[in-house]
């Protein structure tokens, strides 16, 4: 038994070795993919409940890496955000979101909002404000075309300072929205102070809606709350029609997910618009 004890622990330590390496490699290997332009952005349309049209789209940053292919966000982006290189990200979105914003309107396209995801990382660092807004200014775009998403928990850690960037970006017309709602626990007293338009309920509430009770309460308070604060409110990971049905019938004014488009690369989008729009 002891022998056994000495190996997991043996075991425990190549792993966590691995780990340690693989973050290691990762690191190195985001700033050659800046570099060498292994990123991308994909977009996911945002859907009126109302009128079944779409307002918006999520852009959703994508690793193409050439040797281990495709790497999720998730896994990247929290590795990131432990060093300074969220901040190379952070600014590369933007700047990209800008481009194909622009790339839209060269296309006649309907002259929709493009959200993109500011990470708690970014938000703590840096003054994210002056960071995203001297880029959309130097790259020509309207501010009142681009949504910033932004955690429950970035808000959380220092409200007062929080709610002072949120003000830079209102006042300069960007729009802003409170993602993954719900996972937070932000009180509802700091909630009427901040200058937003919307809240996206987390898609872990949404995920079993039509069956669970306790996800089906959680959503309609955060419905109603969000309403009574004049907020538009958006359901996040909608994967099927008894979902969108069962939003619908709850009065949430938006959806996104699967049920409707999975994100999709610039050129599928525009064809996706092309197809329902
Ligand atoms: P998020 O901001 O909550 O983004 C929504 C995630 O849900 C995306 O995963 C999207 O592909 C996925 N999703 C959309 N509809 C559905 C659905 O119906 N079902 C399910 N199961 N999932 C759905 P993705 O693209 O893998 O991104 C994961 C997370 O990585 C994002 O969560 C966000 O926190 C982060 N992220 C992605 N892009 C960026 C970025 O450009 N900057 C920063 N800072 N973070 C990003
Ligand atoms: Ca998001
Ligand atoms: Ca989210
Ligand atoms: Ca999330």
């Amino acid at each position: 038994a002891k022998e056994e004890g000495r190996n997991s622990i043996r075991f425990f330590v190549d792993e966590m070795d691995q780990e340690i390496q693989k973050r290691k490699e990762i690191l190195e290997d985001i700033a050659v993919a800046i570099e060498e332009n292994q990123f991308d952005l994909s977009f996911q349309p945002l859907i009126n409940l109302r009128n079944d049209k779409m307002v918006a789209a999520e852009s959703l940053i994508r690793w193409y890496h050439p040797v281990k292919g495709p790497i999720s966000p998730a896994e990247f982006i929290p590795i990131a955000e432990q060093s300074n290189s969220i901040n190379d990200i952070g600014r590369w979105v933007v700047k990209k979101v800008c481009e194909y914003i622009k790339e839209m309107d060269k296309l006649r396209l309907p002259q929709i909002t493009m959200a993109l995801n500011i990470s708690p990382a970014q938000f703590r660092r840096e003054n994210v404000y002056q960071s995203v807004s001297r880029i959309v200014e130097s790259e020509k775009v309207s501010p009142r075309r681009i949504e910033c998403e932004i955690t429950e928990s970035a808000v959380m850690d220092d409200m007062e300072r929080a709610i002072e960037i949120m003000h830079g970006f209102k006042q300069s017309g960007f729009k802003l929205s409170i993602d993954d709602f719900g996972t937070g626990y932000s009180s509802l007293s700091y909630l009427k102070q901040f200058p937003i338009n919307k809240i996206k309920i987390d898609r872990s509430f949404i995920a079993d809606i039509e069956n669970d009770e306790d996800s089906a309460s959680i959503a309609k308070s955060i419905i109603n709350l969000g309403h009574s604060m004049n907020l538009e409110v958006l359901a996040e990971g909608v994967e099927n029609e008894a979902q969108q049905n069962w939003l619908i019938e709850h009065q949430c004014d938006l959806m996104q997910g699967y049920y409707r488009a999975k994100p999709m690369p610039f050129d599928q989008f525009v064809e996706w618009i092309g197809d329902n729009c």
